[in-house]
């Protein structure tokens, strides 16, 4: 199996770098930068203090008993969950903004810029900038501004300043064009930092380095708790960063490696997020992957309950892993994720994020299905779920809790 980017930063068919000229030895100065510092002692001895004195890792690896034995009464049946909720922020989006805005202050950038939908790696990218004394811009379309609120205050309350966006769908897409623009014009000391595993590379693979964590972590826990490797690994899947995270380290072992989608209202009504399941080859944002878009190669408008997973897109190395077969893909609606995001804090006392809820109802799924013999599960739980309670009240508006 391929597990680094070939010379043109492909994956197989995906990945590679479709940028404009400009940009190109920017891009060449990141991956030289990346490759220096990757291998770089004090270089890591200083992220992995980030990590463990700020961020709060190392994350531990739960075995949630109660939902296990909901699922299975036999007790054969046992799911782990890493909790990446409980990274600071309330998400696995900070292993990656700590590493590359430390990478960026070695570069001897003064400036980073994101660009944010939902605002999540806004807030995580603003924090990490305050902590490394980086000054901070984030593009927001103008729509997102509105309907995400409180993770603007947020970011303005950290000290990042939010740039709106005010054309096209002013939504994502348009806000990382013009993050794009202005890295073009600044891009002496400015660096762009990128939120999941997409984009032109280098990104796809300095993402999933800085998220490797999770597997590395997941590997040392599960084998310190059931002295042996998990049957399955389940994360969700919106730009990929927390399913290439933690399914990395296993590629190359007997675990099976499941990545879930947002089914939205269904595949089949076009208002979803499944980009491998449903979606074309095709390039956005720098990379050629799978896309959301219709037969003239337009990009359609993504749709999921949850946030972070409402993006018209996905990283290289998944569609390729997902291609080889090495990764199997599924999708979850957003029914059937406020029913695993109920039964989560019901069995166990955990909110999870929206996102991670769809994970939590594939591994439900499986656990439910008798093989009478034992079987782990491990859960990528990506984030918590405090920011999801009013958009989860609304759905669940009616239901008796
Ligand atoms: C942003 C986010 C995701 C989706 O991003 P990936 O790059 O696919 O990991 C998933 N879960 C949570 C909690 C998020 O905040």
């Amino acid at each position: 199996m391929q597990l680094q980017p070939d010379e043109s930063g492909k994956f197989g068919r995906y990945g590679g770098r479709f940028a404009p000229e400009v940009l190109i030895s920017a891009l060449d100065e990141l991956e030289h930068a990346f490759f220096k510092f990757h291998e770089d002692k004090s270089f890591n001895a200083e992220l992995d203090n980030l990590l463990r004195t700020y961020a709060g890792r190392p994350t531990p690896l739960y075995f949630a008993e109660n939902l296990s034995s909901f699922c299975d009464p036999s007790g054969r049946v046992r799911i782990y969950l890493k909790r990446e909720d409980l990274v600071h922020g309330g998400a696995h989006k900070m292993n990656n903004t700590l590493g590359q805005a430390l990478l960026a202050k070695k570069m001897g950038k003064e400036r980073v810029i994101a660009e944010t939908g939902a605002g999540q790696h806004g807030v995580a990218t603003a924090m990490a900038a305050v902590k490394l004394r980086l000054k901070c811009d984030i593009y927001m379309g103008t729509e997102d501004i509105e309907r995400q609120r409180l993770n603007v205050f947020r970011m303005k309350l950290l000290g990042a300043n939010v740039i709106p966006v005010d054309k096209g769908s002013k939504t994502l897409k348009d806000a990382i064009n013009e993050a794009l623009r202005d890295w073009v014009t600044n891009v002496e000391h400015t660096y762009y930092l990128i939120g999941s595993v997409v984009g032109p590379h280098p990104y796809p693979l300095i993402v999933r380095e800085f998220q490797r964590v999770i597997g590395i972590e997941t590997r040392k826990q599960i084998i310190e708790a059931e002295g042996r490797l998990p049957d399955v690994i389940v994360a969700c899947v919106g730009g990929g960063s927390n399913a290439m995270g933690i399914f990395y380290d296993f590629i190359e072992d007997d675990v099976e490696l499941i990545g879930v989608e947002a089914a939205g209202r269904g595949l089949h009504t076009g208002m979803h997020g499944a980009s491998i399941c449903a979606g074309e080859d095709g390039v956005l944002h720098g990379m050629f992957s799978k896309l959301l878009q219709d037969e003239y190669g337009q990009i359609n408008q993504s749709y999921s309950i949850a946030a972070g997973l409402d993006y018209p897109g996905v990283g290289p190395e998944l569609v390729f892993l997902a291609e080889q077969g090495r990764v199997k893909m599924t999708a979850a609606t957003d029914n059937e994720t406020l029913t695993a995001f109920k039964i989560l804090a019901e069995k166990e006392g955990i909110i999870p994020a929206l996102e991670s809820a769809h994970a939590i109802h594939c591994a439900i799924k499986l656990a439910k299905k008798n093989r009478g013999r034992e079987y782990i599960i491990v859960v990528n739980l990506s984030g918590r779920g405090d920011k999801d309670i009013f958009i989860a009240a609304e759905a669940l508006a009616g239901e008796t809790l």
